[in-house]
């Protein structure tokens, strides 16, 4: 069988623990006997980042900018016990963050919804999709421990020397205080994202912010939404027949749990963090949620929404068979080659990105899956299998 071509390669950046295992078998077993795979490789192991001095991340997302679309494995972010574990050279920032703030844009997150695996929340039909404002906040803060009592103020000097200052906090005592910014550029651009995607997508729109309580800094959110939305979209929505709702955040967050799915819900970045956590949990698992990055100028980052599964790759290291969900890392994969495709006007590329899908969840509703859907699958007959084993079933149905 010849195998499909592309024209211009993928940016494939590889990541650490299990999902590198899992990255492994899918490209030998799922991808390469299927397409004469193009990629510029990027070894995002965290092993390779220190080598490097992190150059490596940087020089990935730049690779994203000129060639239009990415593929990630999940990768670590080190903490104390990794800069131990790895015997790094420094605390090296988040792989994610880093490639976030290069491409701007907004992360798009939406669970796979497949027959067996009911939603934890009775009223949800369709999926809820998750866009995540990927700039800024308190991924870009500064922060200061207050040690005793002093001010601290937010000062403001624009280019000539003026000053405009505000005062945080008269600490009497010790304390803590933070910084953060936006900037309305990345804020009309998230805008702009999510009405395109709902345009694309055919479903509403909402948003929430607190901007009862931040009358400065979420009102802004709120108002570069309603203005852009006024100028540039009521028309199209209109006539897509679909809706954009802006509402607070805590009353958005109510309204899903009552809600039967199928909109898109814009959030500021920590909510987006926080909220497709429990959406991807509620609608299954971790497992189970796409994940791209949308940036402004049109290019595109697939990922897995969850991370490492340290815990079974520790299993692997000592042989033991593991179980691990490969079904997101897999979506990555078909979700940067249809878009490859589509760009690159490849309806075979296209094809392949679809059936690939389709087996996939083809072999989960025949019965076929791993131990964290086995757990929660209404079907009957289930046979769990090890990580392996479940990426061969779906070779098989791909043949
Ligand atoms: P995790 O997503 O790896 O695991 C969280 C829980 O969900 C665990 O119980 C795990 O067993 C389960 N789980 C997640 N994915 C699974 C899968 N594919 N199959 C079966 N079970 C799965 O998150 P964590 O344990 O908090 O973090 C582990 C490492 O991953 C950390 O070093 C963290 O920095 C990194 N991380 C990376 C990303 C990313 O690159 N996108 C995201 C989150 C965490």
């Amino acid at each position: 069988m010849a195998k499909i071509q592309m024209i211009t390669p993928l940016v494939e950046m590889d990541g650490d623990e299990m999902t590198r295992i899992l990255w492994k078998m899918i490209k030998d077993e799922l991808i390469l006997p299927f397409v004469d795979l193009k990629s510029e490789y990027y070894d995002l192991g965290l092993k390779h980042r220190d080598e490097t001095d992190d150059k490596v991340t940087v020089e990935s997302a730049n690779a994203t900018k000129r060639l239009g679309v990415a593929v990630k494995c999940a990768t670590i972010t080190p903490n104390a016990a990794r800069v131990k574990e790895y015997d790094l050279k420094e605390m090296w920032k988040s792989p994610n963050g880093t490639i976030r703030a290069i491409l701007d844009g907004t992360v798009f997150r939406k669970p796979i919804l497949v027959k067996g695996i009911e939603p934890n929340v009775r009223t949800w039909k369709k999926p809820i999709t998750i866009a995540r404002h990927a700039y800024g906040d308190v991924y870009k803060n500064t922060e200061m421990i207050i040690d005793g009592p002093g001010k601290v103020e937010l000062v403001y000097t624009d280019s000539k020397g003026n000053e405009k200052r505000s005062l945080v906090h008269e600490f009497k005592a010790a304390g803590i205080a933070q910084g953060v910014h936006n900037l309305d550029a990345s804020i009309e651009s998230f805008a702009r994202a999510c009405f395109e995607y709902a345009l694309s997508q055919k479903e509403d729109l909402w948003f929430a912010t607190k901007d009862t309580i931040s009358k400065q800094y979420d009102h802004t959110f709120k108002d570069i939404f309603e203005e852009i939305y006024e100028k540039e979209y009521k028309q199209k929505f209109e006539e897509a027949n679909i809706t954009y709702f802006y509402t607070l955040i805590d009353d958005a967050v109510a309204r899903v749990m009552k809600s039967e799915g199928g909109f898109i819900w814009a959030c500021k970045n920590y909510d987006g963090d926080v909220m497709s956590d429990m959406l991807s949990s509620a609608f299954g698992s971790l497992a189970m949620m796409t994940s791209v990055l949308v940036s402004p100028d049109g290019c595109y980052e697939y990922e897995a929404a969850h991370g490492t599964v340290q815990r079974h790759y520790y299993k692997y290291l000592k042989g033991e068979s593991t179980s691990s969900n490969s079904v997101a890392t897999i979506f990555a994969w078909s979700g940067a080659l249809r878009k490859r495709g589509e760009l690159d006007n490849l309806p075979d590329l296209v094809d392949f990105a679809n059936r690939l899908e389709k087996a996939t969840l083809d072999t989960i509703e025949s019965g076929k899956m791993t131990g964290d859907l086995g757990a929660i699958s209404s079907l009957e007959n289930i046979q769990v299998l090890n990580s392996e084993e479940f990426i061969h079933e779906i070779a098989k149905k791909l043949q």
